[in-house]
């Protein structure tokens, strides 16, 4: 049990997910927290937050040139965020896929956007896209001291 348990503590991730404004204001965080935390994943920071454009632009720096870029800000800094980091194996993808295709209206039955929006432009959620980018968000959005280090009694019971 125990080297088996190691080496898939090894594969362990972390990502960046955050419901962004319209999904606070059309009270869907308990909702989506839910998903997250039903599929095994591990809770490592949370907290509603009201983001500069600063920190908007810096977070969607790979896509300044998009012509959607200006309203993207807006809508991202129009009201508070629920801002989480989230751990587990695999956790990056397995998060993209609970969230679904960008475009919620070609976003599959059953994944976040799919159930829950219909627009690109008001998409409820963000998730990291690649490990690397976990990192570097969990470390744009959260201070030290935020993130907390626990072990969850069912682990055992998710992971053999
Ligand atoms: N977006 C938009 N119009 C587009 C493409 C993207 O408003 O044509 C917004 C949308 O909210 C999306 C965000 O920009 O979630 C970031 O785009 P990305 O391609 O990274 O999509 P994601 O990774 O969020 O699925
Ligand atoms: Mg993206």
């Amino acid at each position: 049990f125990l080297p088996r348990l190691m080496a898939a503590l090894e594969q362990v991730d972390q990502t960046y997910i955050m419901v962004k404004p319209d999904g606070v204001q059309r009270g869907l965080v308990g909702e989506i927290i839910s998903r997250f935390e039903k599929k095994g994943f591990k809770l490592t920071g949370l907290k509603l937050f009201q983001c500069s454009k600063e920190l908007a632009e810096e977070h969607y720096k790979d896509l300044k040139q998009k012509p959607f870029f200006p309203a993207m800000i807006d809508y991202i800094t129009s009201g508070p965020v629920v801002s989480m980091a989230w751990e587990g194996i695999g956790v990056v993808p397995s998060a993209r896929k609970l969230i679904g295709a960008t475009d919620p209206l070609q976003a599959e039955p059953g994944t976040i956007r799919g159930d829950l929006a219909v627009q690109r432009g008001r998409n409820v959620i963000h998730g990291s896209d690649s490990p690397e980018n976990g990192q570097r968000e969990i470390a744009l959005w959260f201070k030290e001291g935020e993130l907390c280090e626990w072990t969850p009694v069912q682990e055992p019971w998710l992971i053999e």
